[in-house]
């Protein structure tokens, strides 16, 4: 198996040479495809799996291959339980789409809202947010989800862990129900479950 094989576009492909990966992990093997083909996908994966680039790579690719049209917005919405793993993220994205001209902000608590009202403001292709920032965000108005095409759910059960279920259906009725979802979660227990049916369409199934 080879990222080629998958279907990645060649920027893609030269930034994961030059990040020394020589091929995809499971979950990037099983994951890419179902989200290249832009299904909803519900993955269970531990970090450590290699699953931030598993929704990454299509992420960039997407946002590449296709128009933004209009003013600059979010186009796609990652939420994450914390500010290591939002900025983790952001760095990761980053180094992927190093060839590629998508902007993406990390928007967290614990620090100021100012510089992160001014980067929304100056326009990016994709949020990495933490829930209760990023509820934070709308309630002042300071960010505009009506764009978001594409909304991951990163570790979905620490988020709920977390007690951020009610920030997080407080994001997703904010955003168009015309987009693609995909959530990421070490378990399948029956709250995340829930959260599936609530807010995916026909989700595939993967699990590593
Ligand atoms: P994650 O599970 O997303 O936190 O990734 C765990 C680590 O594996 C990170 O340091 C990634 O940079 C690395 N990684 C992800 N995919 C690959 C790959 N296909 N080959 C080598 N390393 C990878």
């Amino acid at each position: 198996m080879s990222f080629e094989s998958l279907g990645l576009a060649p920027a893609l492909l030269r930034a994961l040479a030059e990040q020394g990966y020589a091929e995809p992990t499971p979950i990037q093997a099983g994951a890419i495809p179902v989200v290249l083909e832009g299904h909803d996908l519900l993955a269970a994966a531990q970090t450590g799996t290699g699953k931030t680039a598993a929704f990454a790579l299509p992420l960039l690719q997407r946002m590449a291959s296709t128009e933004a049209g209009g003013k600059r917005r979010p186009r796609a919405l990652i939420l994450t339980p914390t500010r290591e793993l939002a900025a983790q993220i952001h760095d990761n994205l980053r180094d992927y789409g190093k060839h590629l001209r998508i902007s993406s902000a990390a928007i967290y608590g614990g620090v100021s809202m100012g510089p992160q009202v001014q980067t929304l403001r100056r326009g990016v292709d994709i949020v990495i947010a933490t829930p209760g920032r990023l509820v934070d965000h709308m309630q002042q108005r300071t960010i505009d989800l009506s764009g978001v095409e594409v909304l991951v759910l990163d570790e979905a059960d620490r988020m709920l862990d977390m007690g951020f279920l009610p920030s997080l259906k407080r994001v997703i009725s904010a955003l168009p129900k015309q987009r693609q979802t995909l959530l990421f979660s070490a378990t399948f227990a029956p709250e995340i479950k829930a959260l599936a049916m609530q807010f995916m369409h026909a989700p595939q199934e993967v699990s590593v």
